[in-house]
């Protein structure tokens, strides 16, 4: 057995393109030292294949959310339907993914109105958020800043980041983990390597938010969670430390968020 243990803090295997092999994957992850999975969910009709892939893998943990490009799932009784998947289930361990996308579309109104009700349920049964947060940190913090206001704030991860350093700083002023996919992998990703270099030790995540966004030297193949060990080498390498150092620290992080097994 290998001393490592690795989180993959977001993933999507629910997905069809891993019907096929969904075994050998989980194979794969486990040689990788994957130990802990995080699934996230886009919307409610993903619940009981998400909690069935619970059942079958015992290290996968999960998400009940509505995803900001899937607004058009937010129904009169949607977080009814959350809120009762997640009181079911004690294997549910944050709410989301959940966010504002302004890069994909421009209907912000609509992504606040699908936003607010999954943070108000999140700090209802005090369970971390997981934030989807693309072109779109200015809203978000803002967001943040009226709920510390009023006395709620979530808490949570800001997933697949890829904003800039100083977004970075005011997230974590929030309190916010910051979870680094295969795109700081890409060598163009400047600001990614920046954040990944400057983020706090005790503050990280890693993820594959696998099918998407594979890590070099897989990019542009399937993603799958074996990957994230790509993701805390290249991380490793940008803060001048060892693998097993930031794959301590990470899974570390990732369970003391989510309370994690
Ligand atoms: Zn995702």
């Amino acid at each position: 057995m290998s001393s490592i243990n690795l989180v993959d803090s977001h993933c999507h295997i629910v997905f069809r393109n891993f019907d096929e092999d969904l075994d050998e994957v989980a194979s794969r992850w486990r040689q990788a030292g994957v130990t802990s999975l995080l699934h996230a969910c886009v919307e409610p009709a993903e619940i009981p294949a998400i909690r069935s892939l619970a059942d079958r893998f015992s290290e996968l943990r999960y998400s009940v959310g509505v995803h900001p490009l899937d607004t058009k799932h937010w129904q009169e009784d949607t977080a009814d339907v959350l809120r009762e998947a997640a009181l079911d289930d004690s294997r549910v361990v944050a709410i989301g993914e959940m966010g504002l996308d302004l890069f994909r579309d421009s209907n912000l109104e609509e992504q606040l109105d699908v936003l607010r009700p999954q943070l108000d349920l999140a700090s209802e049964l005090n369970l971390p958020v997981i934030i989807h947060c693309r072109d779109a940190a200015e809203p978000m913090l803002k967001e943040l800043q009226d709920r510390q206001r009023n006395g709620n704030p979530p808490t949570g991860v800001m997933h697949c980041w890829g904003g800039t350093p100083d977004e970075m700083t005011k997230f974590l002023s929030f309190g916010f983990y910051i979870s680094f996919s295969g795109t700081v992998t890409f060598p163009k990703a400047l600001d990614t390597h920046l954040c990944a270099k400057e983020v706090p030790e005790d503050r990280f995540l890693i993820e594959t938010d696998c099918p998407f966004l594979a890590p070099v030297p897989k990019r542009g193949k399937r993603n799958e969670p074996a990957y994230v060990k790509a993701v805390a080498e290249r991380i490793a390498e940008l803060r001048g430390v060892s693998f097993e150092r930031v794959a301590s620290m990470s899974t570390a992080n990732a369970k003391r968020l989510f309370a994690l097994p």
